[in-house]
């Protein structure tokens, strides 16, 4: 690389000095001079031209001498050194020149040797110089992305968009407009990230964060906020219409599924809106309002997208505390299991029980699996939440077989759910646990809803698994979702249980009453068994029983019982006893 040397002399002799010096030398290459006759020439130069290395000035010159111009030169450029050169015996000014920075000195007449060596010397001590003060920049550019952007997406993240928000706010309320925050999670994030890997989840992120970026949303930014949330950042709205048609546009936006390496996964997300006006001083509080309207469309279903009101703030908290106690909940040994029997519509015969988790809360009392299993599953928790339950569970079996020899195929329901049927774990577990309790595989029977089975492509290898250990498998909820009937047929499945939706009213609606026999037809034609679940009538149940459904549970028979009554129950009812509701049991 050449360098480029400035020399600043009023005589000429320097100059022709230094080109006699360097014109035959192979370093001529190596340098390249400019020249000029005072500190004002030089100073233009250096002002003009930045890419200067080293400046050779002599002292007294005409309209700006040598110390005048030393120090100017920080302010142009603070890693170039000047070397002064000065008549010999100027040792006062020899002093003043080193005080006001300059990097070494020569004298006149100049020694050609001791020049090349100071130039080698200075240029070397600029280059470390500038090398570091790159190093620094590059540092200080990397902390700086760090600090504000993500580096999956490349999207600016949640302190970007709260500083660029911030510094906003006053030129947005002083022109009229209205600023809105569009809060958005992916709604199935945790079970691709369960089920396909952290590779492919990152591959979703970034593909959303494309499709954001290509769906012409107008917005004034769109950051990553959270593991999966995005949020967008709206300042020309003028009412919360607006801000809906933009959700509208980024629900189309994502409807066609994204390839993840040859897997079709569709990403459809719950979106949050607030607008200001509600009061917020600080844009960190329209975000959590946003926020917070995001945990109601969550739970009103997939693709929602509500507007903030402030009854939801403290429903977000409210959510928010949940997640943490749900944290220590298992910790906390502060879960345990219900058993609700399971009989025969024909015979009335206990034949098996489903496995119903429950939460006793320190503050709250009892809090009900429809609460705390969608937070579990928001959370990734419900992995080791189900772990306990189905090893609880399998134990449970396991300790009733011994104790009740009569009862040798009893077998427990375990709900399933879907991030739990992708973890790596579940198989592990699954065959440490029948072999540890030698246990029959067709003793245990997994209940996975409807919803989990059609949405993903993998689940049938999976089950596929599970039927290797002889292993039943339950269709769970059945009717709420949308099952593709061909598909279904695919499937290992051994048992599809009727919705209690369907159940209920059953005697009073006659159309539940054609859903119910409809289903019934779909369980025979595919040679499955049916349970229906929410039975709580002897009406409800004898109809069942004409329709030819085999077995049933519900409040009629008995409501989900704790270990001790469920004990109790074996106790009181042999395998072979034909009855049909537990009350009727003295
Ligand atoms: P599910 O698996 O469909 O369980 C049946 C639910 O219906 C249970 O509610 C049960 O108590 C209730 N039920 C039973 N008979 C009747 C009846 O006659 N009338 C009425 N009205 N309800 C009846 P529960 O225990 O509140 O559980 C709700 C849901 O929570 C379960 O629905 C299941 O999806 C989920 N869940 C419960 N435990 C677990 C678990 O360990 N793991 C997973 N993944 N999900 C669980
Ligand atoms: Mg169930
Ligand atoms: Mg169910």
């Amino acid at each position: 690389m050449t360098s480029k040397i400035l020399v600043i002399d009023d005589e000429p002799l320097l100059e022709y000095v230094i080109r006699q010096l360097f014109r035959h030398q192979i370093s001529a290459q190596e340098f390249e001079f400019d020249f000029a006759i005072n500190g004002v020439q030089a100073l233009d130069k250096l002002q003009a031209n930045s890419s200067f290395d080293l400046v050779l000035t002599d002292i007294s010159m005409p309209e700006m001498d040598g110390l005048t111009l030393l120090e100017k030169l920080p302010a142009i450029d603070p890693t170039l050194k000047a070397v002064v050169i000065s008549a010999y015996g100027d040792m006062p000014n020899i002093r003043t020149a080193m005080n006001r920075g300059a990097f070494d000195f020569l004298t006149k007449p100049i020694d050609f040797d001791d020049l090349k060596i100071t130039i080698n010397k200075t240029l070397e001590f600029v280059r470390f110089a500038r090398e570091k003060e790159q190093q620094l920049v590059t540092a200080n550019r990397q902390i700086h992305y760090q600090a504000f952007y993500d580096e999956i997406t490349g999207f600016p993240n949640r302190n970007f968009l709260l500083k660029q928000m911030r510094s906003g706010m006053n030129s947005i309320r002083e022109s009229g407009q209205l600023e809105a925050i569009l809060f958005l999670t992916i709604n199935r994030y945790q079970i691709v990230k369960y089920s396909l890997g952290h590779a492919r989840a990152e591959q979703l992120l970034v593909e959303v964060a494309r499709r954001l970026e290509a769906g012409n949303l107008n917005a004034n930014l769109v950051a990553r906020v959270g593991e999966d949330a995005f949020a967008i950042w709206l300042i020309n709205i003028t009412n919360s219409q607006l801000a809906l048609d933009v959700a509208e546009s980024i629900r189309q936006a994502l409807e066609m599924p994204s390839n993840l390496n040859g897997t079709a996964v569709f990403s459809s997300v719950s979106i949050g809106i607030a607008l200001d006006g509600i009061g917020t001083k600080d844009p960190e509080d329209l975000l959590r309002a946003a926020d917070a309207a995001r945990y109601e469309a969550v739970v009103r279903g997939a693709g929602s997208a509500v507007v903030f009101n402030v009854d939801m703030q403290s429903r977000a908290l409210e959510q928010l505390q949940l997640e943490t106690d749900l944290q220590n909940a298992i910790n906390l040994q502060q879960f345990y299991l219900n058993y609700q029997p399971i009989v025969s519509c024909a015979t009335g015969q206990l034949i098996g029980f489903e496995a119903l988790a429950r939460w006793r809360h320190p503050s709250r009392g009892l809090v009900s699996p429809s609460e705390f299993i969608p937070v579990a599953e928001r959370t990734g928790l419900i992995v080791a939440l189900g772990e306990w339950v189905l090893s609880e569970a399998v134990a449970c079996l396991s300790k009733w077989h011994l104790q009740f020899p009569d009862y040798l195929s009893l077998n427990m329901s375990v709900n399933l759910s879907g991030i739990q049927l992708f973890s790596p774990n579940l198989l592990p577990l699954l065959d440490s646990l029948l072999q540890g309790y030698n246990l029959r595989g067709e003793c245990l029977k997994l209940e996975i809803t409807e919803s989990v089975l059609m949405e993903n492509a993998e689940a049938a290898g999976v089950l596929k698994s599970l039927k290797n250990r002889r292993v039943k498998i339950c269709l769970d909820d059945f009717g709420t979702g949308y099952s593709n009937l061909s598909y279904l047929q695919l499937l290992p499945i051994d048992t599809l249980k009727i919705d209690r939706s369907f159940v209920c009213c059953m005697e009073e609606m006659g159309k539940n009453l054609a859903l119910v026999g409809a289903i019934l037809n779909i369980a025979n034609s595919l040679e499955l068994e049916a349970i229906a679940e929410g039975v709580e009538t002897q009406e409800q149940l004898i109809m069942l029983r004409s329709l030819g459904c085999n077995s049933y549970q519900g409040y009629f028979f008995s409501r989900p019982l704790d270990e001790e009554k469920a004990v109790a129950l074996l106790r009181a009812i042999s395998p072979d006893r034909v009855t049909f509701a537990s009350e009727h049991i003295t």
